[in-house]
């Protein structure tokens, strides 16, 4: 059966057995665009900003919704993101000129790593960034020193470590005490920096920040972690710390194969929100601004990448390699963590699963599989795969491995389709090569 559950809102299987997206059929799609090719569905795109906007609102109406502009992020794309009324996380200087280019409002900009560079913060001090989750003691130090030298104050949160496993891959975990990210507070680091904060001249501290991980698919982690971090704030209260805003960061879970059920957004938001307000009301604090961060869950769902089988390879009684024109090059997860997805034959969905096999990236490493053992309908070279749930961390891990050029990203919506990043040429490989 058609995963319909892993898939863009819009996506059917006509009668012929083809999938469409966005009222496009994929093969039209790759016809036009080439293989592989990476297709955002518009409607999923927009509906997933209003799920999160419109639950946590109607629970908590003073919330912001900043899109992680690392999970992927391009002029198009911002530019419909802000007509949804989001903010934006960035955790670099290129993300942050993406956004400069897109003219996005900075005022809801969010300066997020655990080794922004002076440039870096020279960058977000210059266009005026709403605000930069400090996020180690050198950056505390720069950070002021550089706003005092710019002759301004800068708005910021502390990023704190509450040590809160959210029971996810060892490689996207982060809110625990062994990680690069975060003041930790069981250490006594988190506490250290918010007196800092207090007394940096340059700079104005008005909350606190955590990210446990992603994706987590339990609510529990979010529950103790805010209970934590809002009581942890509470002992800084008589020394000036006044939480105007707080944020409990990203993570929301998406289903990538059809047995996962990750939470709805609205539990999600009912255990941020109701966690934060009996615990506000329990110290007796004034809730804050709440901010919150998905990234995956805004673009994951909204995209799908087609690719074109070409060799297949027989082992007998061993395994069927069934190698497509892209891998590791354009999803790099598989390799990187073991992530799993579905694959479905683009063209021949109706088809009953016949045959267990194993899809191979076309990059020279014996690791790029994109999907291990799986059935699927007999297959010949030419036919077109689908990966679903491949919108995130996806185009924007893809690297130029074996110089292969990066592909190309399509907006759907209404049987129509539009370029929003064309596929790289060999020409773009050399662009910086200086002989
Ligand atoms: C990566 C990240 C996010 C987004 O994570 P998702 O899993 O994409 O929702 C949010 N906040 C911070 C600080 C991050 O580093």
């Amino acid at each position: 059966m058609f995963p319909q559950s892993v898939f863009p809102d819009t996506a059917q299987i006509d009668s012929k057995g083809e999938l469409s997206i966005g009222g496009c059929s994929a093969s039209d799609l790759a016809d036009e665009y080439g293989t592989p090719v990476y297709v955002l569905d518009e409607e999923t795109l927009r509906a997933r900003c209003r799920s999160f906007i419109d639950e946590f609102r109607k629970l908590y109406p003073n919330t912001n919704v900043s899109y992680a502009s690392k999970a992927y992020i391009n002029p198009a794309l911002a530019r419909i993101f802000q007509e949804e009324g989001m903010g934006f996380d960035v955790v670099s200087g290129g993300e942050l000129a993406t956004l400069i280019a897109s003219e996005v409002s900075t005022g809801e900009i969010y300066f997020h790593g655990n080794n922004k560079t002076p440039q870096e913060l020279s960058e977000a001090l210059n266009n005026s960034i709403g605000w930069v989750v400090v996020d180690s003691f050198h950056e505390l130090r720069l950070l002021d020193q550089l706003a005092r030298e710019a002759g301004k104050t800068q708005d910021i949160l502390i990023r704190v470590s509450p040590g809160v496993d959210p029971h996810t891959h060892v490689y996207t975990t982060t809110g625990v005490l062994d990680s690069k990210f975060g003041f930790s507070i069981q250490t006594g680091h988190a506490a250290e920096a918010v007196r800092m904060g207090l007394a940096a001249e340059n700079l104005n501290l008005r909350g606190l920040h955590f990210h446990l991980g992603s994706p987590i698919f339990e609510l529990e982690p979010y529950r103790v972690a805010t209970e934590l971090v809002l009581k942890f704030a509470a002992e800084f209260r008589e020394e000036g710390l006044e939480m105007t805003r707080f944020s409990p960061g990203g993570g929301f879970a998406i289903g990538y194969t059809r047995d996962q059920e990750p939470p709805p957004v609205s539990d999600y938001a009912e255990t941020i929100v109701s966690t934060m307000t009996a615990t506000c009301q329990e110290l007796g604090m004034e809730p804050p601004s709440l901010v919150i961060e998905p990234g995956r869950a805004i673009i994951g769902p909204a995209g799908v990448a087609l690719y074109r089988i070409g060799a297949i390879k027989d082992v007998p009684g061993v395994r069927k390699f069934v190698s497509v024109d892209g891998g590791m090059g354009d999803n790099i997860r598989p390799a990187l963590y073991q992530a799993e997805y579905e694959v479905v034959a683009a063209t021949k969905a109706n088809q009953e699963p016949g045959e267990k096999v194993t899809i191979a990236g076309k990059y020279c490493e014996s690791g790029d599989l994109l999907a291990s053992d799986i059935m699927l309908p007999s297959l010949e070279s030419g036919d077109l795969l689908a990966i679903p749930a491949a919108g995130a961390y996806c185009p924007s891990m893809a690297s130029n491995y074996n110089m292969n050029p990066r592909p190309p990203m399509v907006l759907v919506k209404d049987g129509k389709s539009r370029l929003i990043r064309r596929r790289e040429s060999y020409q773009d490989l050399m662009h910086c090569d200086v002989v």
